[in-house]
């Protein structure tokens, strides 16, 4: 196992109290498989992937669980321990590539330097391993010593997926990593980042609000809402037999990238907040199916069949799926 996150809970500082924006996340990644965190923004996918990096705002800290990479404890480990972790063994393309580049410095030299700091290499080596992983992300290594603005968004987002190459880690966050970019580039994108994937025999964690992404790169799927994962499978599964009424709804707000739906569905009311997350299940002020017990006691996550774990108090009794749209129906 390459990854293996137990009972993770992350919580921000607002005024005097602690609130928290991740509760008891739980899954376990063998090295090239893939898991797509998939929800409403503020569900908590964009806080739990800068978690698995330790890379928190001021006001955030993990308050509870462990997160093990290849046999670590990122969550106990020395700030030096972190450091070298990250980058080598998990990395990330960040959400925005404008953000996570520096405007004023050469693209080729912030990786040069990102090597240079997590890794023993000369000048030299680290300028040969910047050409190669450019020509890899399909940038001619002529364009290395060019600013970010000079680069397209699809050339800005390639060069910030060849950033967080640089050093080979074994995993790698997409937050977001096609978000701004066109339809072509967005396609161009994903291809690359599967290809990247099978050659680097990458472990690929994606954070993104598009459901047909996550369809299409992940094999395994969470479904997020109010900081918990509230259903998670196989991504065939999730998306074909949903279990629980707000992946339901989550497709079916959403515009597929392989056929039609005949008509969007809008999901009702709005995410919970924070400072006020509901007694019980999270999702019951929003719920159709909701019962009493949905108000007062939290669902548990359970197996519902083989690799299918579901937070809902009736996950086997409902059945929304006759006659559905599927995601993945072609
Ligand atoms: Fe809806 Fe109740 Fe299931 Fe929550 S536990 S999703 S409120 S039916």
């Amino acid at each position: 196992m390459i990854i293996d996150v137990k009972n993770l809970s992350v919580e921000y500082k607002i005024g005097k109290n602690y609130l928290k924006a991740v509760h008891d996340v739980n899954f376990s990644l063998n090295k090239k498989e893939s898991l797509g965190f998939v929800g409403e923004s503020g569900c908590g996918k964009s806080t739990l992937a800068y978690a698995l990096l330790n890379l928190l705002e001021k006001n955030g800290r993990i308050s509870d669980g462990e997160i093990i990479i290849n046999d670590k404890d990122l969550v106990n480990s020395a700030d030096r321990e972190i450091r070298s972790t990250r980058w080598k063994e998990i990395s990330i393309i960040f959400q925005n590539a404008m953000t996570a580049l520096n405007p004023v410095e050469k693209i080729g030299i912030q990786i040069i330097n990102a090597l240079m700091e997590h890794e023993k290499v000369s000048k030299k080596q680290a300028i040969e391993r910047a050409k190669d992983i450019f020509n890899k992300v399909g940038i001619s290594p002529s364009r290395l010593m060019e600013y970010p603005h000079e680069f397209s968004g699809g050339m800005k987002q390639r060069a910030v997926i060849a950033l967080a190459l640089i050093c080979y880690p074994n995993i790698l966050i997409a937050d977001e990593p096609t978000t701004a970019l066109d339809v072509v580039a967005q396609r161009q994108v994903l291809e690359l980042l599967l290809q990247l994937q099978e050659e680097f025999d990458l472990t690929l964690i994606m954070i993104s609000h598009d459901i047909s992404v996550v369809a299409e790169a992940c094999e395994n799927v969470a479904v997020m809402y109010g900081g918990e994962i509230m259903e998670m499978g196989t991504t065939d599964d999730v998306f074909k037999k949903s279990n629980h009424p707000y992946t339901k709804l989550l497709i079916n707000s959403f515009p597929s990238l392989y056929h039609e739906i005949a008509e969007l569905e809008q999901i009702p009311g709005y995410p919970p907040s924070l400072e006020d997350l509901p007694k019980g299940c999270p999702f019951a002020p929003r719920c159709s199916y909701a019962e009493d017990i949905c108000f007062s006691e939290k669902p548990a996550m359970r197996e519902v069949k083989e690799n299918k774990l579901v937070k809902c108090h009736f996950a086997e009794e409902l059945d929304f799926n006759k006659g559905g749209d599927s995601l993945l129906v072609k």
